[in-house]
């Protein structure tokens, strides 16, 4: 092991010393070795601005206190070992033969990552690492093995991104582990690769983005196109307000639901309108596409070009007045998502009404939709009344129990040596 060696866990202040005792028996008990450090990245809810990423848009995430950890440990034989407190099975890969085709399940979630950091990681941001990977030939052929264990308190499934939570925990270890200098953005593009290439989900840039640059009391406002990111206050806690996250137990499938049909939609129109994405795109032009599309590719397509307005309009109204001011916004984006886009469920649809009946400030389903999970914008007091509705009118409906929870917009991922 390098003298030199410091391990980040220490600086991590979602991680209390008895968190990171059990976490470094549990490695010591699957990979029969002593960690290097722990790392962490959370995974998000999304305020505002859905499916807007892939089409160059804004959209409007936080990271929330819940988060995936790595434990890292050194091997040196060139294998990649990785396990999870979610399941019993031990992968093993040597990191010579990692590529795409060779990965399946959860690890390649993990694995996907260490393939993308590997092949194009030092170079997704333009920049040359300062240091090359320790441990890797002059070609850089051989780098160096690893032992990997993870243990996240983000839901699956539950549109909450426990995916991109483990991808950037795991990008953020190896890129200190194998001394690669990534920016955190270009970590976040890592972990989207390897969602995209790897796992073969076709989601943008959001998930990552959030996990890596959250930060406390705000959101990460992310303009897709330039790539441009900037730190939004949210002010929840100076007005008492809270987000409730509904998660509805309807699972999703992003790499075999309507995802991908809605995409191949967006393109569509975008290709139609002689444009490279809808970004380009504003409400004038609406009367036009109206026109030019079918009815169903032009309401996908309005979801996107409004969606974009709300964002921008959230993010003004959040600077000028206050979390208050965006629940008609909120409200709007359901909406649109229900009708437009058509990607709500019903559990969504009643998690939302009831909500915003019972008095929330704004209410939407967040993340990808065809389940997942509803937010309500709540002030404090208001809150315990809504859960209670809520439950009350799952139960009404037949509806399998929902879990309810606030979340506390948060720190992202632990990175050592980077400002944020
Ligand atoms: P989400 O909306 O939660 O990101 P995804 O389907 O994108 O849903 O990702 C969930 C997948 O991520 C799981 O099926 C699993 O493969 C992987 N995953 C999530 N949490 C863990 C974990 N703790 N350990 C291992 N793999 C996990
Ligand atoms: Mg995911």
């Amino acid at each position: 092991m390098s003298e030199s060696y410091e391990t980040s866990g220490a600086m991590d202040a979602t991680l209390s010393p008895e968190l990171a005792a059990e976490l470094t028996a549990e490695f010591t008990r699957r990979h029969e070795s002593e960690p290097l450090g722990i790392w962490s990245a959370p995974g998000r809810v999304n305020l505002i601005g859905e499916h807007t990423d892939y089409n160059s848009g804004f959209v409007l995430p936080f990271a929330i206190d819940r988060r995936a950890y790595v434990v890292l440990g050194w091997r040196d034989d060139g294998l990649a070992r990785v396990t999870s407190t979610f399941s019993d099975e031990v992968v093993e890969v040597s990191l010579a033969e990692l590529t795409p085709e060779v990965l399946e399940g959860w690890s390649a979630y993990p694995l996907g990552v260490a393939w993308a950091l590997l092949a194009r990681g030092t170079l997704a941001d333009g920049r040359e690492p300062a240091v090359p990977p320790v441990g890797t030939s002059a070609a850089g052929l051989e780098p160096r093995g690893f032992a990997l264990h993870i243990h996240s308190d983000v839901p699956i499934g539950a549109g909450l991104s426990s995916s991109a939570a483990i991808e950037c925990a795991t990008a953020v270890a190896l890129n200190e582990y194998w001394v690669l200098g990534n920016s955190q953005k270009a970590l976040a593009r890592i972990g989207q690769i390897a969602e995209n290439q790897v796992v073969g989900a076709p989601t943008g840039i959001m998930d990552q983005s959030a996990s890596m640059l959250g930060r406390r009391d705000s959101a990460v406002f992310l303009d897709c196109r330039s790539m441009e990111t900037s730190s939004v206050a949210l002010g929840l806690a100076a007005h008492d307000d809270e987000i409730l996250v509904i998660d509805t137990k309807v699972s999703h499938d992003h790499a075999t639901g309507g995802y991908a049909a809605r995409r191949a939609s967006c393109e569509l129109a975008a290709r139609v309108m002689k444009v490279d994405s809808l970004r380009e795109l504003t409400p004038a032009d609406l009367p036009r596409m109206r026109e030019a599309l079918d009815d169903e590719t032009f309401r996908r397509a309005r979801h996107i070009i409004t969606e974009n307005d709300r964002v921008e309009e959230t993010v003004r109204l959040l600077g000028a007045e206050g979390p208050q001011a965006i629940g008609g916004l909120l409200d709007a984006s359901h909406v649109s998502m229900r009708d437009d886009f058509e990607i709500s469920v019903p559990q969504l649809d009643l998690a939302v009404e009831v909500a915003q009946r019972l008095g929330a400030i704004g209410a939407r389903m967040t993340g990808g939709g065809f389940g997942g999970s509803a937010l309500a914008l709540v002030s404090r007091a208001r809150r315990p009344l809504l859960e209670a509705g809520i439950l009350e009118a799952f139960a009404l409906h037949q509806f399998e129990k929902p879990d309810l929870f606030v979340v506390q917009p948060s720190d992202g991922a632990t990175m050592k040596g980077e400002p944020r």
